[in-house]
């Protein structure tokens, strides 16, 4: 008795269906905390208080995005 296998072929079958709105606000999101932390927070006005973590942390980024900061 031979058997065989046929894996279904294509991803549709396993694909996730996301709203666009959905990508949309997330994406928004994450694109306004990127730019708070690259951009914006200094150490001054940090969210994890007035220590210049965040910022040392993403400082080569920053640069490179032309964010001045010295
Ligand atoms: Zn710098």
């Amino acid at each position: 008795m031979a058997t065989s296998y046929a894996p279904r072929t294509g991803l549709g079958a396993l694909s996730v269906s996301i709203p666009t709105p959905v990508w949309l606000i997330g994406t928004t999101l994450l694109a306004l905390l990127a730019i708070y932390f690259i951009g914006i927070d200094q150490g001054a006005v940090s969210v994890f208080g007035s220590d210049m973590h965040v910022h040392e942390f993403v400082h080569d980024g920053r640069h490179f995005l032309g964010f001045p900061c010295h």
